[in-house]
């Protein structure tokens, strides 16, 4: 077949050398302190692609120093903001310059396909214009009294920002959280996921080819339990950005608030419905369906993981999606025309072939996949299971593969509650053209995005976070700065209020 060819070849030589694989501290690549190192693996064959510097508390008790003096003492939130925004506007353009080389190092380390990586080098690029751009437009008010007093806001950087990001999405990751941590003037310690350390250092080198002072960005590849726990726990850091499991977003709330309650902003996972409503074009919702679930290797927090379809053309749809995924092209992320490339290691690989064998045992119907495609790597055939039920293991749990499940509904209220019942709330898709359906249901979901006719629709300018246990607060637009600033109320007695 196709898909058996397509993976009995070698794997492409991915066009990028590995240039930096050591901690940046302090605008300078060191070694770990302990000297210690790990692997960074290609998920096409499980082959080492680098050894990188692992940082553990000492690295980050570094980073977080170089962080602070450069927020005390430095330049950096004391420059104007328009100087501040010329440094994030050159970082913009360095990124357009670098960005075959940016992408083919990501695809490489976390086995999205290149073409897809591309894109999310131009997302992060127009992200950090978008930011920069609100660099010198971050201003307080001018607040009328009730009494004798001139009163007013102002508006200053909170500090040291730290993140703490997943291997799904590095370089847009990455971007969320150092993009409007720098335009308010923050300094900021990031620790990459460790199985994709290697674009955070490549583009932050750039970052400081661009102008930024040394300190005002580190980066800290290493481990959770380690690094990453360090960080939630530092005293000197003074607000934290996450996105991973919902399970580690506990673990980092609950390390922020026993050590100094830094402030804490969520971004965690999701069992997003879809929502196929009687009126639909079965064809392009099938096909909109389909990418809402498998886009990414299906290694989306906001995945549309619930496919909910109406009865009348249940049948039908469950059919259709069978063959496009039948027809997914499954290979090298380096190959033209690749699709899903593998998943991102042996945990996740293994952890999704589990999901599938509960599938089958609850008594969903198998339509395609359901297997691991080849003899090396980590690539799972796409696989549609119809028949779900609302309580089986694969319709609550948050799989992070290619698993569509796919689940029948009869009207409108029901669907509600259905797509409701559930302690996720990132985001949600709607099919139809029926205004009041779209209107009803847009009003009646609890997610933080909902994508009408459309999925996967992510914008600078546009919020996103999830309700319940998605997360806490919002990223993107100028909701995602206010996680960065301090509002200071400044009351000044008037002597003269005549005047
Ligand atoms: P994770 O949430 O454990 O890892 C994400 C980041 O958190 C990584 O940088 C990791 O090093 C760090 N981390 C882990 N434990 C930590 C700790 N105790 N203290 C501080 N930082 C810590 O996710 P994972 O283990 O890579 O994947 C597990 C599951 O999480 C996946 O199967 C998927 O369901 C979900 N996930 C969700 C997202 C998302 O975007 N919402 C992203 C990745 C994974």
């Amino acid at each position: 077949t196709n898909l058996s060819k397509r993976m009995s070849e070698v794997p492409i030589k991915p066009p990028v050398e590995v240039k930096y694989t050591q901690l940046l501290i302090d605008g300078k690549f060191v070694d770990a302190a302990s000297g210690k190192t790990f692997k960074t693996l290609d998920p096409r064959t499980g082959d080492v692609i680098a050894n990188v510097a692992e940082g553990d508390a000492e690295d980050i008790n570094r980073a977080v120093a170089a962080a602070r003096k450069a927020f005390d003492e430095g330049p950096w939130p004391r420059m104007t903001a328009y100087e501040r925004q010329k440094v994030l506007l050159r970082f913009a353009n360095l990124l357009e310059q670098h960005n075959d080389e940016i992408a083919a190092l990501e695809a490489w380390d976390s086995g999205k396909p290149y073409q897809n990586a591309l894109i999310e080098v131009s997302m992060v690029t127009r992200l950090m214009r978008y930011n920069a751009g609100w660099a010198d437009k971050i201003h307080g008010l001018t607040v009328p009294a009730h009494g004798p007093f001139h009163m007013q806001t102002l508006y200053e950087p909170i500090g040291v920002a730290a993140g703490i990001i997943p291997w799904n999405f590095p370089l847009p990751m990455y971007a969320w959280k150092v993009a409007p941590a720098l335009a308010c003037g923050c300094t900021v310690v990031l620790k990459p996921a460790e199985q994709t350390p290697l674009t955070a250092l490549l583009v932050s080198q750039l970052l400081y080819e661009a102008g930024l002072p040394p300190g005002v960005l580190n980066v800290i590849p290493g481990f959770g339990p380690t690094a990453g726990a360090a960080l939630a726990s530092h005293m000197d850091v003074d607000k934290i950005a996450f996105t991973g499991s919902t399970e580690t977003g506990r673990i980092i709330s609950d390390l922020a608030i026993k050590s100094n309650m830094k402030s804490v902003t969520l971004e965690l996972g999701g069992k997003s419905p879809f929502i196929v409503c009687e009126d639909a074009d079965v064809d392009k919702a099938v096909e909109l369906a389909h990418q809402a679930l498998f886009f990414n290797q299906g290694e989306c927090c906001a995945a549309g993981s619930r496919t909910f379809v109406h009865e009348r053309i249940y049948d039908e749809f469950v059919e259709k999606s069978k063959q496009r995924a039948l027809k997914r092209s499954v290979g090298d992320p380096f190959k033209e025309g690749t699709e899903q490339g593998p998943q991102i290691d042996e945990e996740q690989f293994n952890k999704i072939l589990r999901y599938i064998k509960s599938g089958v045992e609850s008594g969903a119907t198998l339509e395609s996949g359901g297997e691991r495609l080849g003899d090396k790597g980590y690539y799972i055939k796409p696989t549609v299971f119809s028949n779900v039920k609302d309580d089986m293991l694969i319709a609550k749990d948050e799989i992070f593969g290619p698993v569509q499940t796919i689940l029948k509904f009869k009207d409108l209220n029901e669907v509600i509650r259905r797509a409701n019942a559930t302690h996720y709330g990132l985001a949600a898709g709607i099919f139809s053209q029926n205004v009041d359906t779209i209107n009803t249901l847009t009003r009646a979901l609890k997610a933080g995005t909902i994508w009408v006719n459309c999925y996967d629709v992510f914008d600078a300018a546009l919020p996103f976070g999830g309700y319940k246990m998605s997360g806490h607060g919002r990223e993107n637009g100028f909701n995602g700065l206010l996680n960065y600033l301090q509002v200071k109320s400044v009351c000044t007695t008037l002597v003269n209020p005549a005047w």
